[in-house]
């Protein structure tokens, strides 16, 4: 009886707990799984002992993502057991430095995790788990923040728990979306990208405010405004703290079939004193200045610190498009961007009265308009404190809504209905060869009027500039 008692626990792991015993030993799925995850593990063994100093857990609504940082690259192991559904990552010659972190009750695959030496020298932590998950590891070479980093991402092995949406089929037309959107009525869609998020925490001020949280709070706002406005939806990129790649923050946008993308950010400069807001679009043939090519380029960094995968490309934007739709979308972007810069130059000091223009990743979607949004300097102390403050947060995302309200009105969305008399677009936005006199006629207002509504001293206008449009005339 005490054979057959220490024999079960063995037969019911190595039959998947519920199978019957006629089902071939060789082709066991749990089998396959093994063989397929030892493969994929790396196996390098390294004389020194790993220190693990940092061990971090981020959940976002289609996986749950696991970092340990170490002083040196780590070798490891990842294999699964059920019943209870865990996850063990066996860690070769490392010491763990520091606590295991907690998981949030809301994570869809985590209960918690813990761990134990393995021997001398190596180091077991056990992932206990509330589902079969599959894993995915790869490891991050270091940078100026962060040292050597593993990370294991799983997701569900069974069906997803995401709210992000597929992607359709990649039109490849003008801008705008194509398509059908089901029964819903059509509504302006606007992305919200939340710069930065999880392992990436963006610029952090001098009191401790970290970027990836002013910029939360304040794309929330603005979503929440979107939402209360009729016609109008806002899909957010990013609604927790953890990171979504800039490649992956457009294909959501486009999964949405967006109309506008808007990133939200904070800037920061080795000067404290640099204040005030400013909006960026892309530019593809260098910066508008060597100051914007600089923030890009650091913007840029995200995804190092994020921690995305080397591999992972876009078949989005590999897709080979006509200059006209970028040209189109460009210019869609600037006006867009003219518009918000106006709207925020009345809630707060401009850093750059002018829309800047710079190589932004996450601008580079070809047919969704797309705007970078530096709300203020974190790293101002009087712009830090304002940041953080609820109601300076709200100033802000009522001034961007400004903005998208006047560009939605000029730009609809595909089957929207709106009032398209010349009264109805109040705002416009100055483009090359127009005149002050043209806009005058074009929209049926003295110029009298028009010079006095907008306080312009004389008839120079300038591209970019936005000019609001007198009711009576
Ligand atoms: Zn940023």
């Amino acid at each position: 009886m005490l054979s057959t008692v220490r024999v079960a626990p063995l037969q019911r792991v190595s039959h998947g707990g519920s199978g019957p015993h006629r089902r071939s030993r060789s082709t066991a799925p749990w089998l396959r799984v093994l063989c397929w995850l030892l493969l994929c593990v790396t196996t390098t063994a390294w004389a020194e002992q790993s220190l693990v100093q940092g061990a971090r857990v981020w959940t976002d609504p289609d996986k749950t993502r696991l970092v340990f940082e170490t002083s040196a690259p780590i070798g490891h192991r990842l294999f699964p057991i059920d019943e209870p559904h865990r996850l063990v990552v066996d860690l070769d010659d490392a010491r763990l430095m520091t606590e295991l972190p907690k998981v949030d009750l809301s994570d869809a695959l985590l209960v918690g995790l813990r761990s134990g030496p393995r021997g001398d020298h190596h180091l077991r932590v056990v992932l206990d788990l509330k589902q079969p998950v599959r894993a995915k590891s790869f490891v991050l070479s270091p940078n100026e923040r962060y040292a050597h980093r593993l990370i294991i991402d799983l997701t569900p092995r069974e069906g997803a728990v995401g709210r992000r949406v597929a992607l359709p089929t990649f039109p490849g037309a003008m801008p705008g979306r194509v398509g059908s959107r089901g029964d819903a009525p059509p509504a302006f869609v606007v992305a919200i990208d939340a710069g930065h998020g999880g392992e990436d925490p963006g610029a952090i001020g001098a009191a401790g405010t970290k970027e990836k949280d002013v910029t939360l709070a304040i794309a929330r706002e603005l979503a929440r405004l979107i939402d209360q406005e009729p016609g109008m939806r806002a899909v957010m990129i990013r609604d927790g703290d953890y990171y979504v790649g800039l490649r992956e923050r457009i294909e959501i946008a486009h999964g949405h079939q967006a109309d506008l993308f808007i990133s939200i950010h904070a800037d920061a400069f080795s000067n404290p004193r640099a204040r005030g807001s400013s909006v960026y679009t892309l530019s593809h043939s260098g910066a508008s200045s060597a100051s914007a090519k600089w923030l890009a380029k650091r913007e840029n960094r995200s995804d190092r610190f994020g921690g995305v995968e080397a591999s992972n490309t876009s078949d989005l934007l590999e897709t080979v498009l006509m200059d006209m739709t970028r040209n189109a979308t460009l210019e869609s972007s600037v006006d867009a961007a003219a518009l918000v810069l106006t709207h925020l130059g009345r809630v707060n000091e401009l850093h750059r009265s002018d829309v800047q223009r710079a190589g932004f990743v996450v601008l580079e979607s070809p047919d969704i308009p797309s705007i970078l949004v530096e709300t203020a300097f974190i790293s101002n102390p009087e712009e830090e404190r304002r940041l953080r403050d609820r109601a300076h947060q709200r100033k802000l995302a009522q001034a961007i809504m400004a903005g998208v309200r006047v560009y939605a009105r000029n730009y609809p969305a595909r089957g929207v209905m709106v009032d398209t008399s010349p009264r109805g677009l109040r705002e416009v936005v100055i483009h090359a060869g127009d005149t002050l006199s043209g806009i005058a006629q074009r929209y049926q207002v003295s110029l009298r009027a028009l010079r006095e509504h907008n306080g312009l001293k004389n008839d120079v206008i300038r591209v970019g500039q936005v000019l609001s449009i007198p009711e009576d005339s």
